[in-house]
């Protein structure tokens, strides 16, 4: 029996001897920079002639690894080899599946600042979130371990006289994992222990700018026993190789998080039945948010701004779940904007790996920085901006934490899913008024509300269309196990990762019925 689950505690870098156990696990992963990581094909390490080159946000010049990059024949290869090993892991007991994935967590716990350290230098996370992200992805083996033991009992049905029924969760086949840099190990990790977990086998295929941290983790996972064939890691590109791998008649769920367009896309690539393919695919998509901090002029002001400048700008906003819009009531709107912007011009952004413990990295390449930084331009003639603008890409690609108030609630930055550290805030004279701002975008992934009426708690909880909904605090951040996430409308499946659906989402139910 496993011990009760509990999420992994979260590091306090503000004592001093976890602060130098970070300072130096960060220099050991700077003295093993470069290292090359080929694909892993059933087990064998497989040399390609194109490499995926993976650099530090903060600092372009510095190279974190170099993975293998896969083609369609490699791709072919690992489904053969997924295919085969599915027929073996299939039938192992889901206890001894679940035994791996906490094995697995408790190597990762044991390098936990090795991970965190990655996570800092490739995908140029502050040390709070990069620790977050360390811890998640424990959570996720942790949480799904022990759902595993709950659901290989499968659930309980009727018998009538004479009868013997059950109702079994069985593996599905061959899953497709194609996971995102911003949470480039704790949904990398999620996304891949699952289907594992549930008895499928994996195919890998990393965000192209965050591959070594999941190469890593692949390396984990055969330490803690994955059998060879059973997790491939094929890094590649997504018009060659994630296509192949979505559209192959072999493979049988697909597991996506990342942008919208790339998610609809894939979506209606794993509907079309292809030739000689014998099933419906599964596919299990998290996309985008526009999420919204919602200010009632029955709040507390300071949650509120607490709430606000937390929610845009953890991680500098490149969460799908990031607070990018704010909508304050008219009676409290001057003063919650004249604090979020002192309160936003108090953040530092600075190279995530300096000891100064900065609240804000870089973004994640060239390509964000110039979306980000040309949805600022716009934002100029859309709002009045009266925190940051400022950006700077010499070194690494560095945007200060943004506001533009008086935003128009239809306004593109009101709109669009900008992924970096913009702030839009629009003004309601009502409750109701509000609401409807918030739910007027296509995506329902997070939002959170700032009151002390309770009736009007009652109200949101009816009417806010989102996923995941907050009271009196931030809207990001969610817990494995404790606030299952994902959302609606266009941001995704609903397929509550970190929740108690989620493992049944890659299995067949199968019912057995016998006569005696
Ligand atoms: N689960 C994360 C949160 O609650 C967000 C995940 C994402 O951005 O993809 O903040």
């Amino acid at each position: 029996m496993f011990t009760p689950y509990k999420h992994e505690p979260f590091t306090d870098f503000t004592i001093e001897a976890n602060k130098q156990e970070l300072l130096t696990a960060i220099k050991q992963v700077e003295a093993n920079l470069g290292g090359h990581y080929p694909l892993v094909i059933n087990g064998e390490r497989v040399e390609t002639d194109d490499t995926i080159s993976s650099y530090n946000p903060a600092n372009k010049q510095e190279l974190i690894g170099t993975t293998g990059k896969a083609t369609k024949a490699h791709a072919e290869q690992a489904i053969e080899a997924a295919s085969t090993a599915f027929e073996s892991w299939r039938t192992v007991a889901p206890a001894e599946r679940a035994n791996i994935l906490v094995r697995a967590a408790a190597i990762v716990r044991r390098r936990k600042h090795e991970f965190t350290a990655l996570l800092i230098k490739e995908a140029g996370k502050p040390w709070k979130e990069a620790d977050a992200d360390t811890a998640e992805g424990i959570d996720f083996m942790e949480y799904y371990a022990r759902q595993m033991v709950e659901l290989a009992e499968g659930k309980s049905v009727h018998s009538r006289e004479g009868e013997l029924n059950r109702y079994i969760y069985t593996p599905t086949g061959v899953t497709v994992v194609i996971s995102p840099w911003n949470f480039a190990f704790a949904i990398m990790a999620g996304t891949t222990v699952a289907p594992l977990v549930t008895g499928n086998t994996v195919l890998l295929k990393p965000a192209s700018t965050t591959p070594v941290v999941a190469a890593k983790f692949v390396e984990v996972l055969e330490e803690a026993g994955v059998p060879k064939g059973v997790i491939n890691f094929v890094p590649g590109s997504g018009s060659e190789v994630g296509d192949y791998l979505v559209e192959h008649p072999k493979t049988a769920l697909i597991t996506f998080t990342g942008s919208r367009d790339v998610g609809v896309r894939l979506y209606e690539k794993a509907a079309i039945v292809q030739a000689g393919q014998n099933h419906l695919k599964r596919v299990i998509v998290e996309m985008g948010g526009k999420d919204t901090v919602v200010v009632d002029n029955e709040a507390d002001i300071d949650t509120a701004v607490e709430a606000i400048v937390i929610s845009a700008f953890g991680f500098s906003g490149q969460k799908c779940s990031a607070g990018s819009r704010a909508v304050i009531h008219e009676d409290l709107y001057d003063e919650v904007v004249a604090k979020v912007v002192e309160k936003t011009e108090a953040l530092t952004v600075g190279n995530p790996a300096d000891a100064t413990n900065y609240y804000m990295g870089p973004v994640i390449d060239q390509a964000a920085f110039d979306k980000i930084t040309g949805y600022i331009e716009i934002g100029k003639s859309e709002g009045k901006l009266v925190a940051g603008g400022k950006s700077d890409d010499a070194e690494g690609y560095f945007i200060h934490p943004t506001v533009f108030a008086d935003v128009d609630p239809k306004a593109r930055i009101m709109q669009e899913e900008i992924f970096g550290p913009v702030l839009a805030i629009s003004k309601a004279s009502t409750f109701a008024e509000a609401l409807e701002i918030a739910n007027n975008t296509e995506y329902g992934l997070t939002g959170a509300v700032i009151t002390n009426n309770r009736a009007k708690i009652e109200q949101a909880k009816q009417d806010f269309h989102v996923g995941n909904l907050y009271f009196n605090r931030n809207c990001t951040g969610a817990i494995v196990g404790y606030h299952p996430f994902g959302g609606f409308k266009m941001s995704g499946t609903d397929s509550k990762a970190g929740g108690p659906d989620y493992l049944t989402l890659h299995m067949q139910a199968k019912t057995i019925s016998e006569m005696f």
